[in-house]
């Protein structure tokens, strides 16, 4: 299989050597360099990432100095507070004082909540009983008749005589709402709203009806009132009343009352689709109201029980998932209990986002330097960019890290300044490379592919070269031996008979011309094959020269039995040629039709002059070529491989010779031929 290697010439074996000496380092070195392309944007990686790291510290350890600081502050206030009622002023200075946080939020050790404008479940309005034992008693009288013998008349009657003895203005506070409930319960509205307005009169901040404020439980009776008696309009105004009063006196009260109050009175406000103007006030009593609801139903009971088992001061993060509803977070830290507000248990607050990214922010990364091409910026929850230390608009980041203690679920981000990533920073030169990498696997495998091509056809041609060889050898010897036999016969004069002697000088004459054909064919292609060969052009009779090496063969091959038929013009054709070439051309087609023919004996040489070139065509039925050899034939050393009784002597240099004569001449060499019946060899030259 690999015989082929045994004649690889060392030109080849030089190409190859250095195909691999020069291309397989090439491809190591492209591919080491991809690898340390590799390794060099991991340690960039990891250098961004300690970067963002410091980032992210430096940025924390603000937050923290500003939470210790808030949280001494309010330790130290609090220590100071003189009066308990104080506490929702000293609320609104912190909230003013340490904008970074906000929804600060006091935790009593009942359970009730605190913030600067409303406290929930702090001062519980206890139902309050009539102040004397001469009212108790009338009370007891105006209930038995109201729930039980239903007489409401008579329940009224009862009720104004012990107005009479009400000394506080809590005991007619009472009197007034129970009058007008009866008044309601005989459907004497307008009646029992005049009672409801007499409320509104006496009533003070602690008052109450049941444990709600006096005057918000008359308005809301009084609504009532106007709802049932059909008086819509009035109903209305009662109500925007009690929203305003609810607004702006965001009362103490027990449980949900007031934010119950306050809820389903915004309810009804908005079905009225009465647009009021709130003030930025009421926005945010709105908006405690509902945080603290909701910090008090979702969060509460959690943060109780966790308040238990905080000992130490630190300041606790925590997230805290609502269902449904997004998550809160919440910091928080204990009051010492050995302050004299001992009641407060601790301090929950958030940080304001929004001071956070416009100031403290900015403030702490204008001294981060990282070079031009790297910019700071902060990610949300949802990975979406919510600051960028310039003003770039960017997408995709270098790295990010998250917060460890503060704002958990944001990160802190490096970004470049371009918008590329990590990979996209490096893809440049790793694209470059794997290209080059590519390219010289590509150029080895195309060499490789070449060069063994041509080992294959160098040793087609050295075995043809040493054919070649065996061949001539044995076309010279054969005519050699001829004329010696011949020759020797003759010297010792045994062939005395003349006809004999011609016929055996004949002979000698013909191997002798014979080997001159020969060697001038081999000598000549050797002068072609160094570049070496020349031609001299004359002006000629090409008639006359092909007519001519013509007759001199033409008794020899009829001789061995052919028929020559000849057609040739009977006028010259005059064309400047090389005489000597010309005719060697010839001859080896004649000899060739000659050589390939088996028993059709039979040569037609013609000689046609068209009108620019004149065409000369040696035509036999021999044994003809395959379709797929034509191309071949011409090439040096090569022999159609073929299956004839007695295959014939050959250099494979004839038709090489002759194509190399024909093409001098500015002409060409065509073939036509089927096997088995025979061929065409004609030579066109241009008539000039
Ligand atoms: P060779 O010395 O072998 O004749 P040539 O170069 O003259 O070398 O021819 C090359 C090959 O072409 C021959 O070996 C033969 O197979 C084929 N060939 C040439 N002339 C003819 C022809 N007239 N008929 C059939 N085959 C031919």
């Amino acid at each position: 299989m690999f015989e082929f290697l045994k004649h690889i010439t060392p030109k080849i074996k030089i190409l190859f050597l250095s195909l691999f000496f020069i291309l397989i380092p090439g491809a190591i070195i492209s591919y080491l360099s991809l690898k340390s392309i590799q390794e060099k944007a991991d340690n960039q990686s990891i250098k961004f990432h300690g970067t963002t790291n410091l980032v992210r510290d430096k940025l924390e350890s603000k937050l923290y100095q500003l939470e210790t600081n808030f949280r001494n502050s309010v330790i130290d206030s609090i220590l100071i507070l003189e009066r308990e009622t104080e506490i929702q002023t000293l609320l609104q200075k912190l909230d003013l004082e340490y904008p970074a946080f906000t929804n600060l939020l006091l935790v009593v050790n009942n359970g009730a909540l605190i913030t600067d404008l409303l406290s929930y479940g702090q001062n519980k309005l206890v139902s309050s009983e009539p102040s004397s034992m001469q009212l108790k008693q009338i009370f007891t009288q105006a209930e038995n008749s109201e729930f039980i013998e239903k007489n409401y008349t008579g329940a009224i009657d009862l009720y104004r005589k012990a107005y009479n003895s009400a000394l506080s203005p809590q005991d007619k506070v009472i009197i007034h709402s129970r009058i007008g409930r009866n008044y309601y319960k005989l459907g004497r509205f307008k009646q029992g709203i005049l009672e409801y307005e007499l409320i509104l009169v006496h009533a003070n901040e602690s008052t109450s009806i049941g444990n709600i404020p006096a005057s918000i439980a008359a308005l809301s009776q009084i609504a009532q009132g106007y709802q049932e008696s059909g008086a819509l309009n009035d109903r209305n105004k009662i109500l925007l009343d009690l929203y305003r009063q609810l607004l702006h006196h965001p009362w103490d009260l027990s449980g949900g009352d007031y934010l119950f109050y306050l809820n389903a009175v915004i309810q009804e406000i908005r079905e009225l689709e009465t647009s009021l103007a709130i003030d930025s006030l009421e926005v945010r009593i709105m908006d405690q109201s509902a945080y603290i609801q909701h910090i008090e139903s979702e969060i509460l009971g959690e943060l109780m029980s966790e308040l238990k088992h905080i000992t130490s001061s630190e300041i606790i993060h925590k997230s805290y998932q609502a269902d449904p509803g997004p998550a809160i977070e919440l910091a928080y830290f204990i009051i010492p209990p050995s302050i004299n507000q001992a009641q407060f248990l601790a301090l929950a607050f958030q940080f304001d986002k929004d001071y956070l990214l416009t100031e403290v922010f900015p403030r702490e990364l204008a001294a981060v330097e990282l070079g031009k091409d790297i910019t700071v910026g902060i990610l949300d929850e949802t990975d979406s960019l919510v600051y960028l230390q310039n003003d770039l608009q960017l997408s995709s980041y270098l790295v990010a890290e998250n917060f460890t203690q503060f704002l958990i679920p944001w990160k802190v981000a490096l970004f470049d300044s371009t918008g590329k990533t990590i990979e996209q920073l490096s893809a440049r030169e790793r694209h470059l490379y794997l290209g080059l990498f590519i390219g010289i696997l590509a150029v080895m495998f195309m060499g490789i592919v070449i060069l063994a091509r041509a080992m294959i056809h160098e040793s087609e041609i050295s075995r043809m070269k040493s054919e070649f060889v065996s061949n001539v050898t044995h076309e010279l010897k054969t005519p050699l031996s001829l004329i010696r036999m011949f020759g020797e016969t003759l010297d010792s004069g045994i062939v005395t008979e003349e006809g004999k002697r011609r016929e055996f000088y004949s002979i000698i004459r013909k191997e002798s011309e014979r080997l001159t054909h020969l060697i001038d064919n081999v000598l000549d292609y050797s002068r072609i094959d160094s570049g070496n060969k020349e031609y001299e052009f004359e002006e000629t009779d090409l008639v006359e020269i092909i007519r001519h090496s013509l007759e001199a063969y033409k008794f020899h091959i009829r001789d061995m039995g052919f028929e020559i038929e000849s057609k040739m013009p009977e006028e010259p054709v005059m064309i400047p040629i090389d005489k000597d070439a010309i005719s060697q051309a010839f001859l080896n087609l004649l000899s060739n039709a000659v050589k390939y023919s088996e028993e059709r004996k039979h040569i037609r040489v013609e000689i046609v002059r068209e009108t620019n070139s004149v065409l000369i065509s040696v035509r036999d039925q021999g044994v003809g070529i395959a379709r797929e050899e034509l191309k071949k034939i011409f090439d040096k050393f090569y022999r159609v491989p073929n299956d004839m009784v007695k295959k014939p002597r050959g250099s494979g240099l004839g038709l090489t010779l002759t194509r190399h004569i024909v093409e001098a001449h500015s002409g060409k060499i065509e073939v036509d031929s089927e096997p088995g019946r025979g061929s065409r060899f004609s030579i066109r030259l241009p008539l000039t």
